[in-house]
């Protein structure tokens, strides 16, 4: 905590904060031979102008420091009231998100996953929903990383792994034609250390065989070892569950690593599909990103993928399947069987 004495406006604390402090914390320190820097994350609340008695003041300059994290963290923010605003909001998120489980109040939607050359069904992949009885539903993006952070993750993806094994596991009983299902994990859930007794049992209690589920990993996920993932990894892959890097393409891969990870697909990220069309630099990704995943032995998905000029071009340059707007939207369990019926009346 610093307190400044004595200033006269707000510009002077941003001045202070710029020229004396900033460089001050950022200096190198040399440590056991390496050179270390630190960043900061700074929250600035003014007496009188935001509060006039030390707790709320603390309180106040904490509530810009957390906004300042919440922005990628190594910034500035001076204390506003639409923080609060903001900060009550969230709170309240993080409630309803802590009993949204035990209220039933998740789903899961699926979007099939559609082989590039036929044109038929490979899968789904599982996409989890939150309806919140007053806001609605509520996207992933926003409540995913919520999750995570007050350490939901682990049991709600627990709670997705047999929701999805129990879906497909009707499926099959209702006599359809086995397809894979594909489950996001989260890093935390990868090194939760109930991770593979919950996938194995569930995995046996709904009689599921090798080759139906697979996981998507994150391109940092998959590329830090640091944590055991390898080994998890391996072991997923043991009990029979393939696995993906979702997003490919946003992260940092080493290419040396990538051919030594127990992984067995790419899913170019949405971004470089959506643009392939229009900006040629895209293009040439994701063309690149097929053939190295081809040369590396994995199969490559597209997703994201709206246009049949976007398929076309998919579909010329070997991608061995496709996923997006074009084929389907996520849906309902229910509304999977209507889809497919209607795929076949229409190629009919
Ligand atoms: P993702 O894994 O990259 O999932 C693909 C996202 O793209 C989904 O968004 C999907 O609805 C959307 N999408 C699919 N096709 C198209 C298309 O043609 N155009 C456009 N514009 N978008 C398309 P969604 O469902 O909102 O999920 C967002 C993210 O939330 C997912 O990104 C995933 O990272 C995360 N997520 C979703 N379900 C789970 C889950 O069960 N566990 C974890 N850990 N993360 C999940
Ligand atoms: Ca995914
Ligand atoms: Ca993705």
């Amino acid at each position: 905590v610093i307190v400044l004495n004595g200033v006269n406006d707000i510009e002077e604390v941003s001045l202070i904060i710029d020229q004396r402090l900033i460089p001050k914390i950022r200096q190198a320190h040399n440590i056991d031979g390496a050179e270390l820097r630190v960043s900061c994350s700074i929250g600035v609340a003014i007496c009188p102008h935001d509060a006039t008695d030390i707790d709320e003041l603390m309180r106040l300059a904490d509530t810009a420091m957390y906004q300042a994290k919440a922005d990628g963290k190594d910034n500035v923010q001076f204390f506003t009231a639409e923080m609060t605003a903001r900060t009550q909001a969230r709170i309240r998120l993080d409630a309803d998100l802590r009993h949204a489980l035990e209220l039933k109040q998740f789903e899961l939607h699926y979007q099939p996953r559609i082989d590039a050359q036929s044109g038929a069904l490979l899968g789904v992949e599982a996409l989890l929903r939150w309806q919140h009885p007053e806001m609605g539903m509520v996207s992933p993006v926003n409540f995913i990383p919520r999750a995570e952070e007050i350490g939901l993750i682990v049991p709600l993806g627990a709670w997705v792994i047999e929701e999805a094994c129990r879906q497909v596991a009707q499926w099959r009983d209702q006599g359809w034609p086995m397809f894979g299902v594909s489950i996001n994990l989260s890093a935390r859930q990868l090194r939760s250390d109930d991770l593979l007794e919950h996938v194995r049992s569930t995995m046996a209690r709904y009689a599921i065989g090798h080759g139906v589920l697979e996981m998507e990993l994150t391109e940092s996920l998959v590329m830090d070892d640091a944590a055991g993932n390898l080994r998890k990894m391996h072991a997923l892959r043991d009990l029979g569950v393939s696995l993906s890097i979702d997003d490919f393409g946003t992260g940092y891969s080493s290419l040396a690593y990538l051919n030594r990870l127990p992984i067995d697909k790419l899913k170019i990220d949405r971004s470089f599909v959506q643009d392939m069309l229009a900006d040629p630099i895209d293009r040439a990704i994701t063309m690149e990103v097929i053939s190295l995943g081809h040369t590396l032995g994995l199969k490559v998905v597209a997703e994201g993928v709206e246009l049949e000029g976007q398929a076309a071009l998919l579909r010329e340059a070997h991608c061995d399947e496709l996923q997006g707007y074009l084929f389907g939207r996520p849906m309902r369990a229910e509304e999977l069987a209507q889809w497919s019926l209607q795929r076949q009346l229409h190629a009919a």
